[in-house]
């Protein structure tokens, strides 16, 4: 919800543009760190779901950590000075781990053996001792879009639990790696707790396979992944980080001085963002009338990646049409007056069929020249921007 005068500004600038509400970021992390510490849980922000730089400022400003996936993300990280830093990702170039290696991130996330044996390999060069945890596959269903699916035997990532036997073995014979935890990621977007459950379940079993071959493991990193409502933003603009956490002290079992780690992208910047965008066109079609944007699939892909859906809400009729209210908001008469609304299509300029941001949307009488706010986006949005079409690189603007 954006008050009349963010939208007067709004009307000021240039679009398509990424808007931001820090204030909204600040009082989610909050909530955040509120729930995480009454156990002492350790919280790392994914970088991946938006690496703007107002965003990681207030991030690394509140104290959490950095969960970084590339070699420049782990440079972003360190140079902000991110309090702990851990290195995912399934593909790991040697520059990139020489980067954190110089860095001297905290942990190695990793996912072959092969992996384990170049980072040993390069650590030795650098006469250093490299600390890593095993992403293990869980093979735990995380009930969400299958691109966004990461914890199935079926995945790309991770370690199968058959091959742990082989792979720790042999990772305790070399000399230039330390090994201090394991980490699963299960999926993003995922807002049927229960999946959360069963890899507690699942990582509580791993955890007995590795006492019972003694080895201790300093750390568990669970991953992130925690939903958001892409259809009630308002309504639900924090998401229920107490309800998280406290499943995992309910059903995941750590041994004494043994620390617990979370990886959340999504669900600290989701909802501070939101894609502004005109309508330069209203066009007829045969079946159905398409609002044409000047914003498109390089600014926001998620919806032709993943068929997402996105609240969209015309935002030039709350502040001119029918007015705003002074604290506002829209007047409950007119939000529910179905008989003033009307069904578009909305969609980008970009020569692409998928470059679609929603299907038969509900919308007031839109015309040209009406700014549309496309809500939750802060997350996976702007990182994600590309000048396909060799259009401009999306800009950002701020709330205070
Ligand atoms: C993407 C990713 C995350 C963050 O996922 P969200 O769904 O944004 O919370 C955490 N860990 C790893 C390894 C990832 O790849």
């Amino acid at each position: 919800m954006f008050s009349k005068q963010t939208i007067q500004k709004f009307q000021h600038t240039p679009t398509p543009f990424y808007y931001y509400d820090l204030e909204l970021l600040k009082n989610t992390i909050n909530a955040l760190k509120k729930e995480s510490d009454k156990y002492g849980y350790h919280v790392h922000y994914a970088l991946k779901a938006n690496a703007n730089n107002e965003i990681l400022s207030v991030i690394q400003n509140s104290g959490l950590g950095a969960d970084c996936v590339s070699g420049n993300e782990v440079k972003k990280a360190s140079d902000l000075e991110f309090d702990k830093i851990f290195f995912a990702g399934v593909g790991k170039s040697d520059e990139e781990i020489n980067v954190a290696l110089d860095r001297n991130i905290t942990c190695f996330n990793c996912e072959s053996l092969q992996e384990i044996e170049v980072i040993n390999e390069l650590a030795q060069k650098k006469n250093k001792i490299a600390p890593i945890a095993f992403r293990i596959n869980p093979n735990v269903n995380a009930n969400t879009h299958k691109y966004i699916t990461t914890g199935l035997e079926e995945n790309k990532f991770g370690i199968n639990v058959w091959e742990l036997e082989e792979v720790v073995k042999r990772t305790q014979q070399l000399k230039n790696i330390k090994i201090t935890g394991i980490h699963f990621h299960i999926g993003s977007q995922i807002t049927d707790l229960s999946a959360f459950k069963s890899l507690c379940l699942r990582a509580n079993e791993i955890q007995s396979w590795f006492i019972s071959h003694k080895i201790t493991l300093e750390h568990i990193n669970v991953g992130g992944g925690l939903g958001v409502d892409y259809h009630e933003p308002d309504k639900n603009s924090i998401p229920d980080f107490a309800a998280y956490f406290s499943l995992f002290k309910e059903f995941l079992e750590l041994r004494p001085n043994q620390t617990l780690h979370f990886e959340i992208g999504r669900a600290i910047v989701a909802q501070c963002g939101s894609l502004i965008s005109k309508v330069l066109y209203v066009k007829k079609g045969v079946t159905t009338s398409f609002v044409i944007l000047d914003a498109g699939m390089t600014e926001l892909i998620r919806p032709a990646l993943y068929q997402s859906y996105h609240k969209i809400e015309n935002i030039s009729v709350m502040v001119n049409g029918q007015g705003l209210m002074d604290n506002g908001k829209m007047p409950l008469a007119i939000s529910h007056q179905p008989s003033s609304m009307h069904r578009y299509d909305v969609v980008g300029p970009i020569c692409e069929s998928s470059d679609c941001f929603g299907k038969a949307v509900m919308l007031p009488e839109t015309k040209r020249g009406d700014l549309v706010a496309i809500r939750t986006t802060g997350a996976y949005g702007e990182v994600m921007a590309s000048q396909y079409n060799l259009r401009e690189k999306v800009k950002a603007i701020y709330s205070k």
